[in-house]
């Protein structure tokens, strides 16, 4: 099975130019069985999305529903991620195993600490990962509060995957994923993952990431 694991869509993201249904079609088109949209999980996006909490996290789950419709069309499975900025950084993590309801319990993901996600992530089961860690201006955060880096594959986006690979050979502990980081149409399947089994949901997934079972998607369809 073939897993897009870092895509956003327009409804969610202001950043990304192509919609839900666009994306999951063209996902369908190169060959995956199943995306994880990974929308911004962002206070000044956020900000824009409502004025209650309840207002916020309804309206950013849009892009992720209208995704989820789509996938029933073209056959594609699509899965709920996030893609979070801790306040003040500017480094993005993605987190993958929650769910709706989480969101709804946690409001202020992004004032807490790394640690305090990863803590609350890993009491619900999910996973943590710091997206393009060296990305600028991002860099490695605390690797004890992450359960992975991403090797990203957006072209032309000074991912330095190079320099990944230096700075993991001082944790071997941490894992490895592959995301395309997918914002527009020309942006569709980079990378993702490659699984044996045929899943149906996240929290399989995410078992298999546990367990190190997959392989990593890094070259150009
Ligand atoms: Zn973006
Ligand atoms: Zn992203």
């Amino acid at each position: 099975m073939k897993i897009e694991m870092h895509v956003h869509t327009s409804e969610g993201s202001s950043c990304a130019k192509a919609e839900a249904q666009e994306i999951v079609k063209a996902y369908g088109e190169a060959g995956y069985d199943a995306i994880v949209i990974t929308n911004h999980f962002d206070p000044l996006l956020l900000q824009e999305f409502g004025e209650t909490d309840e207002q916020k996290i309804e309206r950013y789950l849009l892009g992720y529903r209208k995704a989820r419709e789509a996938g029933k069309r073209y056959g594609v499975k699509v899965m709920f991620g996030v893609e979070i900025r801790l306040e003040p950084g500017v480094e993005d993590f993605l987190i993958y195993g929650i769910d709706e309801e989480f969101l709804f319990q946690n409001p202020n993901l992004c004032f807490l600490s790394q640690s305090e996600v990863f803590n609350r992530c890993h009491a619900y089961g999910a996973v943590f990962y710091q997206a393009h860690p060296f990305r600028e201006p991002c860099v490695p955060q605390r690797p004890e509060y992450l359960d992975g880096v991403e090797y990203n594959q957006r072209p032309n986006s000074g991912n330095h995957n190079e320099k990944l690979d230096v700075w993991r050979k001082d944790y071997p502990e941490l894992r490895l994923i592959s995301g395309s980081d997918c914002h527009d149409l020309d942006q569709v399947g980079y990378g993702g993952i490659e699984i044996e089994e045929n899943v149906d949901n996240i929290k399989e997934i995410v078992a298999i990431m546990k367990k190190g079972n997959y392989r990593l998607i890094t070259t150009p369809v």
